[in-house]
C-alpha cells in the first residue's frame, strides 16, 4: 500500500542540487525518521495536503503548528487578497499594526506594550536582550529540552549535571555564550531552586515554554509549578519571560499564563499568531519593554516587521478564533484520536504514553510517563520513526520526530478523524508484530 511518491524524489533530488540539504528548516528533512525523500507539497486545502505525485493527506503537522485554520481558509485568502491590494510594505506606521497590537493585548493584557518582529526566533532572542537591558545581568534560565529558536543562545544545551552551564549544541556557537546560559529540568522547582541559589545574582530571565510543545507537548506538573517558576524567579531578581510561540491561542483565545493565572514578565509570540504568514511579536510590562528604543537603550529593528500583510492576516485569523466553540471542537476531536489511539496500541500490545492538552498531543512510545526531556528521550524512537512511515502511507502526515506534536486544527472534520482512526487498527498491528 505504499503510495507513489515518484515525483517527491525527483524535486528533492533536485532540492538538493540548490537548497542546502533539500530543506529549509532542518526538521523537514527524515533524519530522525530513518532517513528517506520528505513528500513536496504543492497544495493545501481546509485540513488536507496535497503532495506533488496527487496524494491527499489528512493534515495533522499543521506547518509545525501556525495552521490552526488549515489551509487557504477563506478568512485568510480574503485578508491577504485585500492586504496585497494595498500593497505589503509600507516601512511606515501603519492603522493595521496598531489595532492588531490592541487585538493582541486585549486577549493578553499582560501586552502593555508590543513589538512586532518577523520569526519566534527574533521575538525569544529579543526578549532576552531586553531583559538583560533591565536587569543589568548576563545569564539567562531555560529548561532542557525546549526549544526558544535558534540564536545563538538559545543553541546551547544542557550541561551534564542536573542544572549546568551550558554547553554549545551547535558548531558556532562560542564556549563563552554558553557561559552564559543554565539549563535545568522541567517540571522540578527543587532543581531550579538550586540552580538560582548558585547563580540567582546573574541571571537576567527565567526562559520557558509554559506548556511545552518541543519535546512533545508536556504541561506543568501541577497548577502550581508556573507560579514557582515566576516566585522563584523573582527572589533573585529574574525576570520570567514565557515563550509562548507555541502555546498562545493554541489552546484557546489567549495565552498559556491565562491558563494557569499567572503572569510573566515578557512574552514571546509567534506562528498562530500570523495566520500562516511569517511574524514575531514581544511584549509585556510598559517600564521593561521602555528599554527597547526609541524609548531605551536596547536596540531592536526590522525592515519587514509589522507589515500590513501579516498584521492583517493574522488579524484575521484571530477573528475566526473568537467564534465560540472552536477549541472545545479541536480539543474533542484531539480526545477522540487519543483515546482511539490507546485502544489500538492496547489490542495490538504496543505501549504508548500519551501527552494531550486541547487540541494537540504528542504519541511517545514506552510505558513511562512524559514529564521531562530525559523522559522523551527515553521513549523509543524506532517505534515511532516506523509509526511516522506507517501513517504516512495511509495518507496521514505527522511531523517526522517524536519530539513534535499532532495539531488538530479548526477545519478536521469529523469524517477526518474517523479515517484516521480506521487507520491506527493496522499501524499498531504492524508495530506490534
Ligand atoms: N519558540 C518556540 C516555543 C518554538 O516552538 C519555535 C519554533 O518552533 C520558536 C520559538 C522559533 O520560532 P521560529 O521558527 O518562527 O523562528
Amino acid at each position: 500500500m505504499v503510495l507513489d511518491r515518484t515525483q517527491s524524489k525527483l524535486w528533492f533530488e533536485r532540492a538538493q542540487a540548490v537548497i542546502l540539504g533539500g530543506v529549509n528548516s532542518p526538521s523537514r528533512s527524515y533524519k530522525s525518521v530513518g532517513g528517506g525523500t520528505p513528500t513536496v507539497m504543492v497544495r493545501g486545502q481546509g485540513s488536507h495536503m496535497y503532495d506533488v505525485d496527487g496524494n491527499e493527506y489528512i493534515d495533522y503537522l499543521a506547518a509545525y503548528g501556525p495552521s490552526i485554520l488549515g489551509h487557504a481558509h477563506p478568512a485568510i485568502t480574503e485578508a491577504i487578497a485585500q492586504a496585497a491590494v494595498d500593497g505589503v510594505l509600507y516601512g511606515t506606521p501603519t492603522p493595521s499594526e496598531v489595532l492588531f497590537a490592541e487585538k493582541l493585548r486585549q486577549a493578553i493584557p499582560d501586552l502593555e506594550r508590543i513589538r512586532f518582529v518577523n520569526s519566534g526566533t527574533e521575538a525569544v532572542m529579543t526578549t532576552i536582550r531586553v531583559a538583560r537591558a533591565y536587569t543589568g545581568r548576563r545569564k539567562v534560565l531555560k529548561f532542557a529540552g525546549c526549544y526558544h529558536g535558534h540564536s545563538d543562545a538559545m543553541l546551547v544545551a544542557a550541561g551534564s549535571g542536573p542544572s549546568s552551564i551550558g554547553v554549545p549544541d551547535s558548531a558556532g556557537v562560542t564556549a563563552n555564550i554558553a557561559s552564559e546560559v543554565i539549563t535545568v529540568p522541567f517540571n522540578d522547582p527543587d532543581i531550579l531552586a538550586k540552580a538560582l541559589e548558585v547563580h540567582g545574582t546573574d541571571v537576567a530571565a527565567v526562559l520557558v515554554e509554559p506548556i511545552v510543545g518541543n519535546f512533545g507537548i508536556v504541561p506543568p506538573r501541577d497548577d502550581r509549578y508556573l507560579g514557582q517558576v515566576i516566585d522563584l524567579a523573582h527572589q533573585h531578581g529574574a525576570l520570567v519571560i514565557f515563550d509562548e510561540v507555541i502555546t498562545a491561542f493554541r489552546f484557546h483565545y489567549g495565552s498559556a499564563a491565562q491558563m494557569y493565572d499567572v503572569h510573566p514578565d515578557l512574552y514571546a509570540l509567534g506562528k498562530i499568531i500570523g495566520g500562516g504568514l511569517p511574524i514575531g511579536a514581544y511584549g509585556g510590562r510598559k517600564d521593561i519593554m521602555e528599554q527597547v528604543a526609541p524609548l531605551g537603550p536596547a536596540y531592536q529593528a526590522g525592515t519587514m516587521a509589522g507589515n500590513p500583510l501579516s498584521m492583517r492576516t493574522g488579524m484575521a485569523c484571530l477573528d475566526v478564533l473568537q467564534e465560540p466553540g472552536i477549541y472545545d471542537d479541536m480539543a474533542r476531536r484531539a480526545q477522540v484520536l487519543t483515546e482511539a489511539a490507546h485502544e489500538a496500541a492496547k489490542r495490538h500490545g504496543v505501549s504508548i504514553t500519551i501527552n494531550r492538552m486541547g487540541g494537540a498531543f504528542t504519541i511517545y512510545f514506552g510505558s513511562h510517563p512524559v514529564r521531562n526531556y530525559d523522559d522523551a528521550n527515553a521513549t523509543d524512537s524506532d517505534q515511532f520513526a516506523r509509526f511516522f512511515h506507517l501513517l504516512a502511507d495511509r495518507n496521514i502526515l505527522i511531523a517526522p520526530s517524536k519530539y513534535e506534536a499532532w495539531f488538530v486544527s479548526a477545519v478536521h472534520t469529523d469524517e477526518d478523524i474517523e479515517r484516521t482512526v480506521a487507520v491506527y487498527d493496522e499501524v499498531f498491528k504492524e508495530l506490534g508484530q
